[in-house]
This record gives structure tokens, C-alpha cells and sequence, in this order.
């Protein structure tokens, strides 16, 4: 069995990374500039919008993981990423998504769950 989590090198945690506050995705700001978020594009349009980015993505995140196989990691269930892409993911992240992106989210009938773990099952 493939190991879902992988060793995340020192300079990968460096501050200039920012996470996705919907998703938790970690990128760097100019791949969140350049291709938006990976996974929630569509309802943040972070790509070329660095107002967007400053205020969908944060630097105030912690526990690293790197997602390999998003569909059979457990890992990836607990964080509830199944769906999005591998990559790095924050295990928590600091801060809410604006609130026209969560008004956005509600007209998908998606329920927003902030990523700072005070919405435990
Ligand atoms: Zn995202």
C-alpha cells in the first residue's frame, strides 16, 4: 500500500506559502495567481485576482499533510479533500472565507465548514 503521507521538506513550510481557506490546499501565491485554486476555482476566482487571493488564502495554517491518493487515503477522508486534487493540505487553517464566497457556496447548496476545527463531527 502506497503511504499516504509524505515528508514535507523544510523549505516547503516556509511562510511564503498560503492555504486555501475553503479547501486547505497550500500553494505557493504566485501558483494561486497564475491557476487560481486547484479545487475550488469556480467559486472563488482567486486566478488574477490578488485581492481574492489575499482574501481566500492565509499564511496562518499548520499541520502539513501531503495528500497522494486523495480517493484511499484516510487521511484525505478525515480532512474531507476526497474530491480535490493531491498536494499539500493544511490541517488546520486560520480564518473564514469572505462572506459573498460563502453566499456563493449556499446558492450550490454546499454547506460552508471552516478549516480551523471548531466544526468537529
Ligand atoms: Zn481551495
Amino acid at each position: 500500500m502506497e503511504p499516504a503521507i509524505a515528508a514535507i521538506p523544510a523549505q516547503a513550510r516556509s511562510k511564503q506559502l498560503r492555504a486555501c481557506l475553503l479547501c486547505s490546499i497550500i500553494q505557493l501565491p504566485v501558483d494561486f495567481r497564475k491557476n487560481g485554486c486547484p479545487n475550488c476555482e469556480d467559486v472563488v476566482q482567486m486566478k488574477h485576482n490578488p485581492d481574492r487571493i489575499s482574501s481566500c488564502t492565509t499564511t496562518y495554517f499548520d499541520g502539513v499533510i501531503s495528500v497522494i491518493d486523495p480517493d484511499k487515503s484516510w487521511v484525505a477522508r478525515w480532512q474531507r479533500t476526497s474530491k480535490y486534487v493531491r498536494g499539500m493540505y493544511a490541517v488546520r487553517v486560520k480564518g473564514r472565507i469572505p462572506e459573498d464566497v460563502e453566499a456563493e457556496l449556499e446558492n450550490r447548496g454546499l454547506k460552508y465548514r471552516p478549516r480551523d476545527q471548531t466544526d468537529q463531527d
